[in-house]
């Protein structure tokens, strides 16, 4: 495990020497099986791979968890041993932020401003900053991030776009236990009728899939829906549910195009995300 900078630089530099391509998965540690997936697939694909632990405290607001956050270093070694990671950089604050040196802070833009933005005010500042840091300490490389945030992947590809950075950024699927709850480190800060009840994010997600495959194209209907089934859950509160173009990120009352629902509640233990791409409509069969 490397807590310094240049010496995780180094490791990655001797391997691009030497001819093989390098993988990044970012991570805020607490693995879990939707951490494994991006490193399987990083370490498949690629000569390298290296995993990032980093509890970014720019990305959490003053009344959020981050003084709760998991945090489990030998536990999460142990499991990038096992995967065969290469290299494992865990910098402390100081060696992510060193003090007195001016590191750039990429603008969300004004999709950092909404839905998790919106709930969160300051967090994708923190996001970017953080995972250009890890991209400028890493050099060039392909990213593994998880569609399970699909507006910081969507952040992620821009800011790599508008800024030429030299990474490829990979999204990857979202991984769910067996009652379809998507795998975060945040499921651990959950009692157990909490984990029982926070399914229902999936369930409004599977839902509004359902709406779409079926035909309907009014994004409010589907929203509707889905605020119903989170609603209808006793420990769970409604933070936001919506549906989005998948290209701009931008809220749609048509489902006419490539499209995502979202959504957002908050637990009394845990605030939670999950999304689903939807499907298109299932063409009408002769007779029906
Ligand atoms: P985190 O440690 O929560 O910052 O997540 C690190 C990376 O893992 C991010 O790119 C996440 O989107 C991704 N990730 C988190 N949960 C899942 C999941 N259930 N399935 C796939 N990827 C995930």
């Amino acid at each position: 495990m490397i807590r310094d900078a240049a010496e995780f630089r180094a490791a990655a530099d001797d391997r691009r020497e030497a001819g093989g391509t390098a993988a990044l998965v970012p991570t805020m540690g607490a693995l879990h099986e939707g951490h494994v997936s991006l490193i399987r697939r990083a370490r498949a694909e690629h000569a390298w791979c290296a995993v990032s632990i980093f509890v970014n405290p720019l990305q959490f607001g003053p009344d959020e968890d981050l003084g709760r956050y998991p945090r489990d270093e030998p536990a999460d070694l142990a499991v990038c041993e096992r995967l065969g990671v290469d290299a494992v950089w865990a910098p402390t604050a100081q060696e992510m932020y060193p003090p007195g040196v001016l590191l750039p802070s990429p603008e969300p833009g004004p999709i950092g401003d909404v839905l998790e933005g919106a709930s969160r005010p300051g967090h994708f500042r923190g996001v970017l900053k953080a995972v250009h840091r890890l991209f400028d300490a890493c050099g060039p490389c392909t990213a593994y991030f998880g569609e399970k945030d699909a507006q910081q992947l969507f952040l992620v590809r821009r800011m790599v776009s508008e800024e030429r950075l030299p990474v490829t950024v990979v999204g990857s699927p979202t991984v769910r236990e067996p009652g379809g709850l998507a795998c975060s480190s945040r499921n651990a800060q959950l009692s157990a009728k909490e984990r029982e009840q926070a399914a229902c994010l999936f369930l409004a997600l599977t839902e509004a899939a359902e709406l779409a495959r079926g035909g309907e194209r009014d994004a409010a209907v589907l929203v509707a829906a889905m605020a119903r089934e989170i609603g209808a859950t006793a420990l769970a509160h409604l933070d936001y549910a919506t549906v989005v173009a998948d290209d701009t990120f931008e809220e749609i009352r048509a489902i006419d195009r490539p499209a995502r629902a979202l959504v957002a509640a908050r637990f009394p233990s845990a605030r939670l995300i999950d999304n689903l791409r939807l499907p298109s409509a299932k063409p009408a069969t002769a007779g029906s």
